[in-house]
C-alpha cells in the first residue's frame, strides 16, 4: 500500500515537507494518507526540511494562504489547481471593544471573511490540495456545519466528487449553505458522534476516500499555521505577547502555535516571550476544566452549549493543548451561554464584526481574563473572530431587532425618539 501511494506521488506534492512524525514517541513514516503511528497508534504531525526563505519572498506573494506555501504541505504549484484561496483575512485595530475592556492594544482576526465564512476553509484548502496529490477519488468529511460549508464549496470549485456527512437535525442555514454546492450531501438519523464513526466506518472499507478531518487530518491541521503567520506579518513581522483562541478540538491553537515556533527558527520574526489563551463554552469545557484541575488528561464531556462549532466533547487535541498554554504562561477559560451572546453583541456594537457563536465566546472569555487579571492588559494582544454570525443568528435573533415600528412620516419618526 505505502510503496503504491509513494509510486502515485509526484515530486514536490507535499512541497517541503519530508515525513509524517508521531507526537507521542517520535517515530517516522512516510508521507501519505496515514494519520495514526504503526508504533503507538498517536497522531501524526508533518514534518519539514525547512527552506530559507525572506519576508520579502512572502510579501511578493498571492493574498491567500498560498504565500506560505513554502511552509505548508503542498506543492509549490499550488496557485495553479483550482481551491478556494481562502485567507489574508483582515486584522482589525479594536480601539473601542479595548477601551472597553481596558486593553490598550488590541485587535482582531476575523476570519469570517473567508469564501465560506469561517476558518474552516484554510484547513480544508490544505486538505484538498493533499487529497488530490494522494489521487483521491472522493472528498468527504462528518460535521456539523463549517466544515461542511467549507468541504463543499472546496470539492466544487475542484471538480472532485464530494460527499458530506451532517446529523439529520441540523439548522437549515447550515443544511442550505452546504447542499448548495453538492448534490451528496447526506443527511445520517443520529448525533454528530454517530456520523463521526460512519465516517471511519466507511474511510476503513473504502480505497481512495479522503476523509478532511480522518484519514488526511496531518494535512488539515497545517492549514492553521497560516492564521499564526498572517498575524505576524500583519502586525509587521512580530508575534504579538498574547493571543487569545477558541478551542473546539483544540488543532487550531496548537498550530498558531507551532506557526510562531516556525517563525522565530527561520528568523522572520525576533524570538521572544509570547502567551496562547484558550476559549472555550462552559456547556463543553473539557480542556478548560482539565487546565483548573491541573490535568494533563482531558475528560470527555456531553456538549450542551449554543457555540455548536466548538462543541466537541472528546477534543483529539486537548493534551496538547495544555501544554502550549502552559508552556506560554496562559490559561484556558470559558463563559456560559450568556456570556457569548454578550459577547457577540459587545463585539458588534464596538467594532462592526459580526461573530458566531465561537467569536461570542472568544470575545466573553477575553473580557473574563482582562477582569480577572490573567491577561495583562497592557500587552499587545490580539483576539480571534473565526466565524460569520450570519451562519448562527438564532444566538440573538430575540435580543436585537427595531427600535420602533413607525408609519412613514416624519412626525411618526420624531415622536418615536430614536435619536
Ligand atoms: C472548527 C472551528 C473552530 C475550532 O477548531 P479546532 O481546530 O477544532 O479547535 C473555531 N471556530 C470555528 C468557527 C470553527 O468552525
Ligand atoms: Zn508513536
Amino acid at each position: 500500500m505505502s510503496t503504491l501511494v509513494q509510486d502515485r506521488l509526484r515530486a514536490g506534492a507535499f512541497g517541503n515537507a519530508v515525513a509524517l512524525s508521531c507526537r507521542e514517541c517520535g517515530a517516522t513514516q512516510e508521507l501519505g494518507p496515514f494519520y495514526a503511528c504503526t508504533e503507538c497508534f498517536g497522531p501524526l504531525e508533518i514534518s519539514y526540511d525547512y527552506p530559507s526563505i525572506t519576508r520579502e519572498q512572502i510579501e511578493a506573494g498571492p493574498a491567500n494562504i498560498w504565500r506560505y506555501q513554502p511552509l505548508l504541505p503542498v506543492p509549490a504549484d499550488i496557485a495553479e489547481s483550482p481551491n478556494t484561496e481562502p485567507g489574508f483575512t483582515r486584522l482589525i485595530r479594536a480601539a473601542n471593544l479595548g477601551r472597553e475592556l481596558g486593553i490598550d492594544r488590541l485587535w482582531v482576526k476575523d476570519d469570517s471573511g473567508n469564501p465560506t465564512h469561517s476558518f474552516k476553509d484554510r484547513v480544508v484548502a490544505v486538505a484538498l490540495s493533499a487529497a488530490r496529490e494522494l489521487g483521491s477519488k472522493v472528498f468527504a468529511c462528518p460535521s456539523t456545519g463549517n466544515l461542511a460549508n467549507a468541504v463543499a464549496a472546496a470539492g466544487a470549485r475542484a471538480g472532485i466528487p464530494t460527499v458530506v456527512f451532517i446529523p439529520h437535525d441540523l439548522e437549515i442555514p447550515k443544511v442550505v449553505a452546504s447542499a448548495i454546492y453538492t448534490n451528496r450531501l447526506v443527511a445520517v438519523r443520529g448525533n454528530y458522534d454517530d456520523v463521526n464513526r460512519l465516517a471511519s466506518e466507511i474511510a476503513g472499507e473504502e480505497d481512495g476516500w479522503a476523509f478532511v478531518n480522518v484519514n488526511v487530518r496531518p494535512y488539515y491541521g497545517e492549514g492553521s499555521k497560516t492564521l499564526g503567520y498572517e498575524v505576524a506579518e500583519q502586525l509587521g513581522w512580530h508575534i504579538p505577547d498574547q493571543t487569545v483562541i477558541p478551542v473546539a478540538s483544540g488543532s487550531q491553537l496548537t498550530k498558531v502555535d507551532k506557526a510562531y515556533q516556525e517563525l522565530i527558527r527561520l528568523g522572520l520574526v525576533e524570538e521572544k516571550p509570547y502567551r496562547i489563551f484558550g476559549a472555550q463554552a462552559t456547556g463543553c469545557s473539557p480542556v478548560a476544566q482539565a487546565f483548573r484541575d491541573g490535568h494533563d488528561v482531558v475528560r470527555p464531556v456531553r456538549p450542551d452549549t449554543i457555540a455548536k462549532s466548538l462543541a466537541i466533547g472528546n477534543p483529539a487535541d486537548g493534551p496538547y493543548v495544555l501544554d502550549v498554554v502552559r508552556r506560554t504562561g496562559g490559561v484556558v477559560a470559558d463563559v456560559d451561554d450568556e456570556q457569548v451572546r454578550q459577547g457577540i453583541e459587545l463585539l458588534a456594537r464596538t467594532e462592526g464584526v459580526f461573530a458566531e457563536t465561537a467569536g461570542g465566546v472568544t470575545i466573553g472569555v477575553l473580557k473574563q481574563l482582562a477582569e480577572s487579571g490573567a491577561l495583562d492588559t497592557s500587552a499587545e494582544t490580539v483576539v480571534f473572530n473565526t466565524g460569520d454570525g450570519l451562519k448562527t443568528l438564532d444566538a440573538v435573533a430575540d435580543r436585537v431587532g427595531p427600535a420602533a415600528t413607525i408609519d412613514a412620516s416624519y412626525e411618526a419618526f420624531t415622536a418615536a425618539g430614536i435619536i
